[in-house]
């Protein structure tokens, strides 16, 4: 099986569907990780599109945001202003299916996990190889991936030891356990703008990191034409 692994689109309509022609026909599947909405001038799109696309997906904690089901105390204030935003143009129904995302970690297809956050917390970011030993008690799967930090990259852990992995191209081992992040297709923050996208074969046991361009103008114009705050349009530029 070959699996197609989003996340973090963020509501970005060009992004998505700039991933989906540069992936076409290298999967048979599509996982998300969350965070399908917040930040973007396409909720209803985006959304409309994960529902009937997507196999399984998981909520984000943006996605928890807009849906009322979280504190916004703990969000900046263009976090905040955007999921408002969103939650104020979001459709009944689209609105209903953000609401009732399933919290993960979920198992796929009895073999591996994703999530959004960390294993034990949707809203932990797992940005180092520290933030990841810390959580090691709690990976019940030898390959799981996540999202959150937008940064694309992976995890190695042998013998307990956790290693960054920084090539593009993955060969799962045996008795080893990796955690893969396939970055953001939306909001990118790795300091490359283009979205950002994995592909998972798991008769092969590989894994690509892959990246396309996008029509950002398209993006920016319509995050500014609909008064989100301005921020949201430039930092695509730069991918931070
Ligand atoms: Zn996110």
């Amino acid at each position: 099986m070959r699996y197609l692994i989003l996340s973090d689109i963020h509501a970005n309509w060009e992004a998505l569907t700039a991933v989906l022609a540069h992936a076409e026909g290298s999967y048979d599947r599509i996982l998300n990780c969350g965070d399908l909405v917040g930040y973007g001038a396409d909720p209803n799109r985006v959304t409309e599109w994960c529902r009937k696309h997507c196999q399984e997906v998981i909520r984000g904690n943006h996605d928890k945001a807009c849906a009322g089901l979280a504190d916004m105390m703990w969000f900046n204030p263009v976090a905040r202003l955007a999921a408002e935003w969103t939650a104020s143009q979001l459709n009944a129904e689209n609105l209903k299916y953000i609401r009732e995302l399933t919290q993960g970690p979920m198992v796929i297809d009895g073999a591996f996990q994703i999530m959004h956050g960390s294993p034990v917390d949707e809203d932990e970011y797992l940005i180092d190889t520290m933030d990841v030993a810390g959580v090691l008690g709690s990976l019940d799967w030898n390959l799981s991936f996540f999202g959150h930090t937008h940064v694309q990259g992976a995890f190695l852990i042998q013998r307990n030891k956790v290693h960054p992995f920084s090539k593009q191209s993955i060969e799962l081992e045996e008795h080893a356990a990796y955690l893969v992040n396939p970055g953001s297709v939306g909001q990118p923050r790795d300091h490359d703008w283009r979205a950002a996208y994995a592909i998972y074969d798991s008769d092969d046991r590989t894994i690509q990191l892959a990246r396309t361009e996008y029509d950002v103008a398209a993006t920016k114009a319509k995050i500014i034409a609909a008064g989100l705050p301005e921020i949201l349009a430039f930092r695509l530029d730069s991918g931070r």
